[in-house]
This record gives C-alpha cells, structure tokens and sequence, in this order.
C-alpha cells in the first residue's frame, strides 16, 4: 500500500498532512504525486472531491522547499483556478500542507480591490494562485513578473473553457517562460480541452481516475416530480429526513434567490450563493453554511465550483443542468475523500432529456423514486411508455405547462397546507 512517507515527501509537509488526518493519499494522490516530483508534465483526469488539491499542492510545496535559496520571494509556481471560491479553497490548502515550510502563498482574484493583492505581490510570493482575469490586470500593470515560473497547475481546466477563459489562458501562457513544468486538472475532457492539452503540455503523463472510483461513496437518486411541486417536495425532504447540511443547485440566479426566499418563508433557514453577490456576501454565506447558521445552500454552477464543505451529506439538483457534465461536477460536493453523500434529482417531465444526456454520460441509469404525495403528472409516466411518441409526449408537455399557468393565474396550484409545515 502507498503511504505518504513512501512517496517521498519532506517530514515538514507529512506533519502537516497527519496534523489534517489524512492516513492514505487518496488515488490521484498516489497516481500524481510521483511524477510533479520527477518533473513531469501531467494530464490528470480527476472531480472535485477526489483529493486533487492536495495531489499537486504537496509535491510543488516539496519542490519548492528544495530549490535555491536565492530564489525565494519570486513566483515560481502558478496555479490559476476558474473561480474566487476556488482559488481561496487552493491557497487555503496550500497554507495548511505548508504551514511547516518557509514558503510564502498568496491568492488573487478580481471582485476585490486590487491595491492590497499589489501590496502582497511587492512583499514576494512563492506561489500565487489566481484567477485569470485579475492575473492579466496585475500583468498588465507591470505588477507581476512571472518569468521565474518553473510550473503552472491549470486547475479545472474544463470550468476554466466552459466559462470562456480560452484567450486569457492564451494571453496567460505568452507572460511564462517556455521551460517549464505544467499539471492540467479536469474532470472532463472535451475536444477543446484536448486541443489546449496538446499545445501546452509535452509528453504529459496521464492519469485518469475513473469516475466509478470516486462517485461510489455517493447515492444517486431521481424523484420525478411535477414542475410546480419541486419547492414543496424539496421541503418535505428537508423536514421528513431532517436533514442540517444541504447545498441545492438551480440553473439561475434568479431562482437561486427565489427559492432561497421561499424556503425561509417554510421557516427553513437558507441563503444563496451565485456570480451576482459580492465576494463579501459570498465569503458569508459559505461561512454561515459550514458552521450550521444556515440549513440551505441554494447555489449556480458556476458559484459552486470550488466550495469545498467537509462531509457535504446531501446534494440537490433542484433543476438539471443543461451540461451533462455539470451534473457530476454538483454530485462530487458530496461523497468526498471517503464519505458517503447522497445526490438527490427533482426532475420534471419536461427535464427527461437532460436526465437521458446525464445518464448516458455517467454509464448507467439512476434510481427513480416517486415521493407519495408528489405524484409526477401524466407527461412523465408517457416517457416510459414506448407507444407514446415523441410528438404527443411533447404535446402532453405543452399541456400540463399550460394547465400549471393557468391553475396559477387562478391561485391554485400552491403546495398543499400543513404538509411542508415547519414542525
Ligand atoms: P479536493 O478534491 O482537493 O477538493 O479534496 C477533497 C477533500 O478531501 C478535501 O476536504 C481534503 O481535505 C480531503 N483530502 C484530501 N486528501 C486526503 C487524504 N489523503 N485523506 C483524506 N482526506 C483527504
């Protein structure tokens, strides 16, 4: 069996990771670690949850702690993450592998003022982890100088395509020395992102932990549900399974605010947590999930990237998402470094091709189980019935959308009293 010590690590960074409990280094540890040590590039396959953090963190900071002294204080290792909440995550990690070590961290991303991340650069720094855009504005005004880099860590790198970072990561990679070592992270591998993997890596060692490997710990479970029913049923779940500690997913903004509203209006405390919140609010909100002030977590995508909560039990996709792959990015909140979790889908009739994409991605079907109660409508039941083509499914669709407006407009069609009652 792999143990740190065997990996070769110094005694300063094992005492940091036994200070954190770690007994074992978790697969992408034990596959990675080996070759950012011998200086490889690595090409690594791997979802938030899986422990890859720390799978590039603790070789870098071991590299780092050897190399000349004389180049201290000037940024030789980079990493850039696609968001703020990620990137404090990794420096956050960094600071605790390397608490032991003389080595100095530092993390910038924009929303923030830029003047005190000018102040820390000018002190020196060892590693910077950044975001792409506030990287290029400190590049840009000559405050950054990262022509001692000797390796770059893109991490989730697929995240960092999906939200348009292609040309800044192409601006990035023109300010960094040619010699040097670089460490991809993605859980997904697209054509785009083989194609960036080809120009940026050479002879990358890969290194892929199947999914099957990391979203066991996790209990996947679909609860087909009529559209207009979702906020009741989501509180019933909640009062019924009492559940403390759950991070729920919409599409948008907009009804990660309403629902949030909604369910404290159920006397269920909940916040939200998306790209339109200050850092500030968004720091907060985290903050009060973690220590148990808050019950709910209703967040975006794209928000979500990067939170890292210990032992996150339940996980709810409140709406799919469009991206198949995005479903696994929200289910890996869950389940982590050896805990199990469960991924609870509320899925609505008019969701059944997302829910087919999702499967099809994942290899194999998910559980449905219909909640008494919360019968879905006659539309969803179609989708298994072969006979039912898919033009009267789609009308059927139609038509229960259209009954919904309408029990609407007529105030029906509200979650049934007493059954998400606070208890
Ligand atoms: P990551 O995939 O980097 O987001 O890590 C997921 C979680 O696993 C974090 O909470 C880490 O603290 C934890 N973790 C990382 N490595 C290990 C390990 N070897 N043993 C136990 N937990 C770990």
């Amino acid at each position: 069996m792999k143990t740190f010590e065997r990996l070769g690590l110094s005694a300063e960074i094992l005492r940091a990771i036994a200070a954190e409990g770690y007994t074992k280094p978790t697969p992408v540890q034990a596959a990675t670690i080996p070759h950012v040590l011998a200086g490889r590039d690595v090409l690594a396959c791997a979802q938030t949850g899986t422990g890859k953090t720390a799978a590039f963190t603790l070789p870098l900071l071991h590299q780092l702690q050897h190399s000349p002294r004389e180049h201290a204080r000037r940024i030789r290792t980079l990493v850039v993450t696609p968001t703020r909440e990620l990137a404090a995550q990794v420096e956050s990690s960094i600071k605790t592998y390397g608490q032991h070590l003389p080595i100095r961290a530092a993390v910038v991303f924009g929303g923030v003022g830029i003047q005190p991340q000018i102040r820390l650069l000018r002190r020196g720094v060892d590693i910077l982890v950044a975001t792409p855009g506030r990287l290029l504005d400190l590049a840009n005004q000559g405050e950054l100088d990262l022509s001692h880099i000797q390796c770059l860590v893109l991490d989730e790198a697929d995240r960092m395509l999906d939200m348009g970072f292609i040309h800044d990561i192409r601006r990035i990679m023109k300010l960094l020395p040619e010699k040097r070592q670089t460490l991809l992270f993605s859980a997904t591998f697209s054509k785009e992102l083989k194609r960036l993997a080809g120009r940026i890596l050479r002879h990358p060692e890969h290194i892929e932990i199947a999914r099957n490997e990391t979203s066991h710990q996790v209990e996947q479970r679909v609860h087909p549900v009529g559209k207009s029913e979702k906020r009741a049923l989501l509180a019933h779940l909640i009062h019924t399974g009492n559940w403390r500690q759950v991070l729920v997913f919409t599409k948008t903004k907009h009804g990660a605010n309403r629902l949030s509203r909604q369910l404290d209006d159920d006397g269920i405390k909940t916040t939200a947590i998306h790209g339109n919140k200050s850092q500030t609010a968004r720091t907060k909100a985290l903050k009060d999930f973690k220590a148990g002030r808050v019950r709910v977590l209703v967040a975006t995508d794209i928000a979500a990237r990067g939170l890292d909560i210990e032992q996150l039990p339940h996980v709810i996709n409140f709406e799919l998402p469009h991206v198949p792959e995005d479903y696994v990015h929200r289910i890996g909140r869950t389940g982590r470094a050896g805990h199990t979790g469960e991924a609870v889908s509320l899925v609505c009739a008019e969701e059944a091709g997302l829910l087919h994409g999702i499967e099809r991605l994942i290899q194999s079907p998910i559980l449905q189980q219909v909640v008494p109660g919360f019968e879905p409508d006659r539309a969803w039941s179609d989708l298994k019935d072969e006979n039912v083509t898919r033009s009267k499914r789609r009308a059927r669709i139609k038509k229960s959308a259209a009954k919904r407006e309408n029990d609407r407009g007529r105030g029906a069609g509200r979650p049934r009293q007493g059954r998400d009652a606070t208890p």
